[in-house]
This record gives C-alpha cells, structure tokens and sequence, in this order.
C-alpha cells in the first residue's frame, strides 16, 4: 500500500457543512506472503477502513494498493472476482454476519455458490471437510447458526472465509466479541489453518493481548495513520513510539499479574475530523515537546525493519524525556 488515503464526508455536519474525516491519511506499507500481519488501534483509528481498502470493499481516495504486482483499482470483471475470491474476510460479530434463517452448510457454501465453483454434491463434500478442519462435525451442516455458542460461530466463520481457498484471509477484530477464555482457541485455530492452507493471515484488533502470540509483524495505527511498525516480538520487547508503549503497559504482564504503569493513555482519542496539529498523539503522549504542536513527525525506518513516526523514536532521546518528567 503506497499512499493510502480515505477521506469521508460525515453526515454530522460541524458548522453547517459536511466535514471529512481522514479515517486512513497516507499510509504506506507492504504485507509479505504467508506472515500473519496486526493491524493494531483503538477503535475509530482507521484499522478496519484500512482493511477494506486493501480488499478493495471500498475505494481510496489516493494511493494504490498493488496486489501481485497490480494496482487493484484497476481490475475489473474477472479479475476483480479472482480478487475477492482470494481474499476472505473474517468479520467481529459471527452472529450478525451470518443469516439466522440459513442453514450452517448453506452459509459455508455460499461462497462457493457465488463463486460457481463444483457440483452441489462436491460443495457438499467440501463443507464436510471444513466444518472437521475446525473442529465442529459435518452434521452440524443442517443446523442453524443460532444453536451455536459465540466461539462455534466465529468458527463457522473461519469455515466460511476458507470456502474458496483464499490465499489472504483478513480477520477485522475476529475475537473481540468472544470470552476472553476462547479468544486464544479461536486465534490459535486462524493460525493453525494458516500454516496448514499457506495463507497469509492480517489480524485486525483493538487489544494487543489478542495477537500477542501470533502476529509476525505488527503495524500500530492511531488517528488514521501508522506510527510504529515492525517485528511484533521486537515491537512488544521494546516499543519506540510513546503511543505503543501506553497500549502496550494497559495490558498485565503475565508472570506476575503486575501492571507496567510509567505511561498511561489519558482520555478520549480526540475527534478525527480535527485531529491535532504537527503530531497527532501529542495531547496524549506524556514524552510531548514544543515540536510535537507544530510538526507532523514522519514515518521514519530505525534499525531491523522498525519504522516510527515520532521525533524522538530513538529510545536515548525519549528516556532523556522520561528523566526529565520525572525530575520535574
Ligand atoms: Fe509524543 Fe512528540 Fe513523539 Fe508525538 S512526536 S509521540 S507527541 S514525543
Ligand atoms: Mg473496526
């Protein structure tokens, strides 16, 4: 993705006119085959319009998205069919995105339908096949959604994005609507499906918790725009923008249960459709130097593939800051 914009015209107008909103302002980045690539933010930062871009749901206002070699605004008929057959999307919410009066192996083989891909009989056969890789059994095929816990559903789900054998498989928040007790089954099924299948996998969440594990690189956006970028182990070992250090410390370290706490994120993200002069985290970030009102930091790359957007990314320069608070 080179330069990916996404502007929409709100229908709460401020001041008497449509506004717009930047809801994706100039992001570049490239996902590589086979990683399961994070998507990480608040929400209302731009993670899932970012999403539907890259599907091409809905279509950037500037910048490209080139899929195997191809602009993908580009395509059409056939090809833009290929595309959406290749890349599948998981959504939030198993139980409203699938339709409550249809059978589980209608819903499952309703891609291949669409897709017009075998005989009823083979689709048949292959949502038997699907409904096992998840863990359910094929007799669930004649049941309804309904009849299903919040877990089976989002495995359903997964069952459904297979259908067509995807080559990417987008998740947009795939487990934030589950217990936390089965969001690790249901992230570690994606996983072990992408390993089996050679997908590559993009997992959007709002909770780093979720993808932790999993991702194998990780992109944290915030305001419509990525500030950090890189390895997720090295991300979560030792972030380097403020913004992912405070989500990162709002999750408890699992040895001891204990909180880091030097950085916390105070209140609300502010309004998208006025978002804050020079760097957008600054009436957030506790590091916040003159600089940061008036200067928009850029997405710069630091060593093994990290990239960040804040002036002070490298770590000497925010902890001289973090001394310097604390001696105030
Ligand atoms: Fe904080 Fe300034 Fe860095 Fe923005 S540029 S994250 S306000 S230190
Ligand atoms: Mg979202």
């Amino acid at each position: 993705a080179r330069g990916l914009m996404r502007h929409f015209i709100t229908n709460k107008p401020l001041f008497g006119a449509p506004s717009i909103v930047q809801a994706v302002n100039g992001v570049d980045f490239e996902i590589i085959e086979g990683e399961t690539f994070a998507i990480v933010g608040e929400s209302g930062c731009g993670k899932s319009t970012l999403a539907r871009l890259l599907s091409h749901l809905i279509e950037a206002s500037e910048g490209s998205v080139i899929y195997d070699g191809r602009e993908i605004s580009g395509l059409t008929g056939a090809e833009l069919r290929d595309l959406r057959r290749e890349m599948q999307f998981i959504f939030q919410d198993p139980f409203s995105s699938l339709n409550p009066r249809m059978t589980v192996g209608a819903l499952i083989g309703e891609p291949l339908r669409i897709h017009k891909i075998g005989t009823p009989a083979e689709r048949r056969a292959k949502v038997a096949e699907l409904l096992r890789k998840v863990g359910l059994r094929p007799e669930h095929a004649d049941r309804y959604p309904h009849e299903f816990s919040g877990g089976q559903r989002q495995r359903i789900g997964i069952a459904r994005a297979l259908a067509t054998g995807p080559r990417i498989v987008i998740g947009d928040e795939p487990v934030s609507a589950l217990d936390v007790s089965i969001q690790a089954q249901v992230v570690n099924i994606l996983e072990d499906l992408k390993d089996e299948f050679g997908l590559t996998l993009i997992i959007i969440a709002h909770d780093l918790a979720v993808i932790r594990h999993v991702a194998d690189r990780v992109a944290v956006m915030y305001l419509g725009e990525i500030v950090e970028l890189g390895e997720a182990a090295e991300v979560f070992a030792a972030p380097a923008h403020p913004y992912t250090e405070a989500l990162l410390s709002a999750i408890p370290i699992p040895a001891t249960g204990a909180r880091k706490v030097q950085t916390k994120i105070e209140g609300d993200p502010p309004n998208p459709i006025s978002p804050p002069s020079g760097c957008r985290f600054h009436t957030r970030c506790t590091y916040v130097q003159d600089i940061c009102r008036t200067e928009r930091p850029q997405l710069r790359d630091m060593d093994q593939g990290r990239r960040v957007a804040c002036h002070f990314a490298d770590n000497m320069s925010l902890e001289g800051i973090r001394t310097d608070n604390q001696a105030r």
